[in-house]
Parts: structure tokens; C-alpha cells; sequence
């Protein structure tokens, strides 16, 4: 893209003109469910006892620019994403050689690797496993070029989140891009936003068909005397992103007319149990509003057990033991999530040792292996004989660097220069869980306006961060792969200078794209 564009992008606004657009854009989040339960540190539990309050979600103003030939690939690339993490997934050896070293040192790594295991003694009655993943990525401009090139940030595979609010940030920024010209909606005139529109995101749409495939490939019932079957989605207490996550199940129950429930994961022991005397071990659900209906669950879809503290106590672990040995198809299996730990990002782009990434994806064409793997950004473990210890204690390299650990859900991890005292200040035989992975470096920061949740305007320069969602199930006996798809978007934007990128952590807001 011509610098020059890039320059004065977005246009500017006179303070009538951001007063009005930014109105239109909260009363259009409102009208259409871009909202969130506001956070306890904006509106307090005094102030709205009945937790009835919503406030829109943070939202850019005007869509970010994107490098076509970036979003083109990410898109090509998903299915063989899904491919290469199912494989992975069907490879419990592989895995357990890399959860090995972490289990001394990571009590959430090893409770549940332990609960696999207890699972795999009894033996599993489920094969089939879904994954609702989406692949993170910034377009990388490296030192010596201007062509931007797609790297891979991290790989989700559980919880993957903002399909529903991303597919609404794009309809609204269409909306404001396609209203008429000289329309008091339209966006001031600029180059990028003529002929431009936002690409179509399915998201919505693309998520909930991998749910409804699982939910129709479970089958039948398997009580005795045969039960109505539902997909339950287990969630967090006061989850913030709730209208997220109600546009999938609004999906699932409006177009493809399967009763979706809402189960909090501190209350999956209450309301769920497995009958002892069927040895199938169905999962039946006691919705609490209609105790005297039991429903069959085909399948768990988590939005909860992804960090520690999602796990209490015991209890909570003894309840995502209870539905991993359930026949409900899990999205994810707690082996699918160890799957998309950080450290396996890591060994797949490791430059040298055994070629994990043509292994897993053997019989694929070696070209679309290669460009997958050009997606890797460097990457290295933080062993005596590596090259990681070094560019992770020296000032000067670590500050091109980030640590992170073997956690999802944002705030986690330890940004440049920070690094070598933060190391210095663990013991060194915590090193092994973490990861120091090389920045990608975005183009030079684009503008945009943030409205955030709070009411509060931003302006300034953004960084974009990029996910492509994709859908898998497949059978974890074979490798047999029965539904294979990609679909739909997430554009989020920090401001330039900050290090995390989470929406739900603060960091970021929810963008949408036009491709140059
Ligand atoms: P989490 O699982 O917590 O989301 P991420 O790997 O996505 O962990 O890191 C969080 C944020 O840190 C990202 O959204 C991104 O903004 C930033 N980040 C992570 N890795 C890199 C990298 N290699 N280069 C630049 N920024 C990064
Ligand atoms: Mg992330």
C-alpha cells in the first residue's frame, strides 16, 4: 500500500462528525447484541445489583487496513491447520514426551495430563473429537523488505472466542462503509474506503455447523429408555463475553433446531451425571428449569476449564474428569487442548531436529507444508544446550523477544527487556515452562478510533492482530477426519506500544478489515 494512504488513513474527523459517528456506532452495538456485561472496576455490583447492565464492546470506529495476500493465505492455510492439530491430537505419545518435562514444574500442565490419563486407564467411549480452533497471526514486515509476510502469533484450540461479536463489528463497519454517500452514516471520503467493503464474515456460522456436525455424527441416544439430545456449552461464572457466545447458540437453535444449554462449569457435578449401569456412559443434563426432562448431551463445547483458575478445587477437576470419560464429543478433549500449548507451537517450528510438521501432515503436498511453515515465527525452549537461553538473558536480544507460558486467555506473558530479570527472578528449573518466541513486527502502525466499553474514545496509532477460525472433527481411533472447514474472522487492534492483545483482558478492541 502506497505510504501515503496509509498516512492519512483513517480520515479525519471533526469533532461533530466523531461525536456522531461514535454515537451511531454505540447505539447500532446496542441495537444488535456488540455488547458486554460491563466490568465490576466500571459500573460495581452496587450500582446494578441485578447484574441486568450490558455496555458495548470495544469497537474501532472505522475498519483497519490488512494486506490482501496476508488474509488470502491465512484463509488457504486453516483446513490444514485443523488437519495438523487433529494429527497431533491422535499422537498422545508425542504429546506426553513434551508434557513430561513440564509436569514437574506445571501443576495446571500436569492435573490435567492426569486427567487423561485416568481417563485413558478406563478407557475412552468417545472417539469422535471437535475442534473449534482459530489460528492468530500479525503481517510480519521484515527488516530487509516492504512486502508483508503472514507469521502465526499462537494457535487456539479451546475456547476459541469473538466469532459472534466479530462477525457483527463487520457488519457494522459494512453498514457505515455501504450507506449512501452524502449520508449523514457515511464515513468521511478516503481512497481505502472507496470500492472497498468489508470481506464477509461467517463465523457464526462457520462455528456452529462444526457443533451441529458433532451433535447429528453422535448419533442416537444411548440411554435406555432413549433420551432428547442437546450440546451444552460450559461456561464461567460472570462471563463478561456472554453475547459471544450466545450468538452461536442462538445459531444452534434457530437454524440447525438443537436445544443448547448453558451450564456453569462449578455446577457440572449438580446438574449433569454419567448412569452407572450403562456401560456407554451417556452424559445426561437435568436442565434445572425443567428437572423432570432429561436431555443426552452430544457434546461439551467448553468456554470455561482453560485456565487455572477455572479450577478451584478438586471439585471442578473431578468434574472435567467426569465429562471427559462421558460419550459426549468434547470441543475440546483435554488432549486437543494440551495440543495447543505453547510449547508444541514451539517444537513444530523448531529449525532443526526431527520434521514433526512434514510427519504429522504426511501425504500432504510438500509446497502447502512449506508455506505453512513459513507462517512460524522463531521460536525456542529455554534448555541449557539452546539458543533461547541466550537471546532471552542478553538486554539486547531478549528485546526483541516475548516469554510465554503454557497458559490461554491473555496477560500472561513477559515482553522484551523485561525478560532477563524475570527470568532471574524464578528458579531456573521453572525455566522449562516457558517458551521465548521473536516479535513479529507489523507494518508501521496504521490509525484508528477506539470506542471502548467504558464510553472512552481513543485515538492513535494500532497494531492489528488477525484469527481465522476453522472447524474439525475426527475420529481420534483412525485420524479419520469427517468435516474439515474454514470460515469467518476476527480483526482485534491494540494501540501501538501496548505488548498483550486481548480483547476480554482490556487490551484490545474489535476491528474489522478492508484488504489492500
Ligand atoms: P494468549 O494465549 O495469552 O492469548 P498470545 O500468544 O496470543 O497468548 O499472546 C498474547 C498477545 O501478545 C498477542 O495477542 C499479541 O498481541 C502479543 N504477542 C504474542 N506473541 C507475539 C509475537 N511473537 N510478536 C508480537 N506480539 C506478540
Ligand atoms: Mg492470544
Amino acid at each position: 500500500m502506497a505510504d501515503s494512504i496509509y498516512a492519512n488513513y483513517p480520515p479525519a474527523l471533526n469533532p461533530a462528525q466523531k461525536e456522531f459517528l461514535v454515537r451511531t456506532v454505540k447505539d447500532w452495538a446496542t441495537q444488535n447484541g456488540l455488547m458486554v456485561r460491563p466490568a465490576p472496576t466500571f459500573v460495581s455490583k452496587e450500582s446494578d445489583p441485578h447484574g441486568i447492565l450490558a455496555t458495548n464492546a470495544p469497537v474501532t470506529l472505522f475498519p483497519s487496513p490488512f494486506p490482501k495476500t496476508c488474509f488470502e493465505e491465512a484463509k488457504a492455510l486453516q483446513t490444514v491447520y485443523n488437519k495438523l492439530y487433529a494429527a497431533i491430537t491422535c499422537n498422545e505419545e508425542w504429546i506426553g514426551k513434551i508434557m513430561e518435562d513440564l509436569i514437574d514444574v506445571d501443576d495446571f500442565i500436569s492435573n490435567l495430563w492426569k486427567v487423561h490419563v485416568a481417563v485413558q486407564r478406563e478407557g475412552y467411549v468417545q472417539t469422535l473429537s471437535l475442534g473449534l480452533f482459530r489460528s492468530d497471526y500479525m503481517a510480519h514486515t521484515p527488516s530487509t523488505s516492504t512486502t508483508p509476510e503472514l507469521k502465526q502469533v499462537e494457535f487456539n484450540t479451546i475456547s476459541s472466542s469473538f466469532g459472534g461479536l466479530s462477525s457483527l463489528v463487520a457488519s457494522l463497519h459494512s453498514e457505515l462503509l455501504d450507506s449512501p454517500l452524502g449520508s449523514p452514516m457515511a464515513y468521511p471520503p478516503h481512497p481505502l474506503l472507496q470500492s472497498n467493503a468489508v470481506p464477509d464474515n461467517t463465523a457464526v456460522e462457520t462455528l456452529s455447523a462444526g457443533l451441529a456436525t458433532a451433535h447429528v455424527a453422535y448419533g442416537p441416544s444411548k440411554s435406555q429408555p432413549q433420551l432428547p439430545t442437546c450440546v451444552l456449552f460450559v461456561v464461567q461464572e460472570n462471563e463478561r463475553n456472554i453475547f459471544d457466545q450466545l450468538a452461536l447458540s442462538r445459531q444452534l437453535s434457530n437454524v440447525h433446531k438443537i436445544p443448547v444449554f448453558r451450564l456453569l462449569s462449578s455446577e457440572i457435578l449438580d446438574h449433569t451425571f454419567i448412569p452407572g449401569s450403562n456401560p456407554l456412559r451417556p452424559l445426561i443434563y437435568r436442565p434445572p428449569h425443567a428437572a423432570e426432562t432429561h436431555f443426552e448431551v452430544t457434546t461439551v463445547y467448553l468456554r470455561s476449564f482453560y485456565t487455572p483458575t477455572d479450577y478451584k478445587s478438586d471439585r471442578d477437576w473431578e468434574a472435567r474428569t467426569h465429562l471427559e470419560r462421558s460419550a459426549a464429543i468434547k470441543c475440546p478433549t483435554v488432549l486437543n487442548q494440551l495440543s495447543g500449548s505453547k510449547i508444541v507451537q514451539q517444537v513444530l517450528a523448531a529449525p532443526t531436529g526431527p520434521d514433526h510438521l512434514a510427519a504429522f501432515l504426511a501425504g500432504t503436498d510438500e509446497a502447502v507444508i512449506s508455506r505453512l511453515r513459513s507462517t512460524f515465527a522463531p521460536q525456542y525452549d529455554l534448555s541449557l544446550s539452546g539458543k533461547g537461553r541466550e537471546l532471552a538473558l542478553n538486554p539486547s536480544t531478549a528485546s526483541n523477544h516475548v516469554l510465554k507460558p503454557q497458559r490461554e486467555g491473555g496477560g500472561n506473558n513477559i515482553y522484551k527487556t523485561a525478560i532477563p530479570d524475570f527470568l532471574k527472578s524464578i528458579p531456573e528449573n521453572e525455566w522449562k515452562r516457558w517458551i521465548l518466541m521473536e516479535l513479529i513486527h507489523p507494518p508501521a502502525a496504521a490509525k484508528n478510533v477506539a470506542l471502548r466499553s467504558d464510553g472512552e474514545v481513543l485515538a492513535g496509532g494500532v497494531i492489528g492482530e488477525l484469527g481465522v477460525y476453522g472447524t474439525i472433527l475426527w475420529d481420534q481411533k483412525d485420524g479419520n477426519i469427517l468435516h474439515n472447514e474454514q470460515g469467518g474472522w476476527l480483526m482485534r487492534t491494540k494501540a501501538e506500544g501496548v505488548n498483550e492483545g486481548g480483547v476480554a483482558t482490556g487490551f484490545s478492541s474489535l476491528d474489522s478489515i478492508v484488504l489492500y
